[in-house]
């Protein structure tokens, strides 16, 4: 989803919007389109890697699930 932060110029609103192709933003509060896209990644990051923190992962140099010897 092409979600962006987004900053009115005008009345300093934080906003955040699903943009689809060439669509104009304009600010929730004051309409207006003096708005700065802010870098962000908001909506695609803090998600947790499924495989963080995983202790069960299968050993590499052995065929075991857990290994505790060739460690
Ligand atoms: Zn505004």
């Amino acid at each position: 989803m092409p979600i962006f932060e987004f900053k009115c110029t005008k009345c300093g609103e934080d906003f955040e919007k699903l943009i689809f192709g060439n669509q104009t933003v304009r600010c929730p509060k004051c309409d207006s389109s003096e708005i700065k896209k802010k870098m962000s990644t908001f909506g695609m990051s803090g998600v947790e890697k499924p495989f963080a923190g995983t202790s069960s992962a299968s050993c590499t140099s052995c065929s075991k699930s857990t290994c505790s010897s060739c460690h």
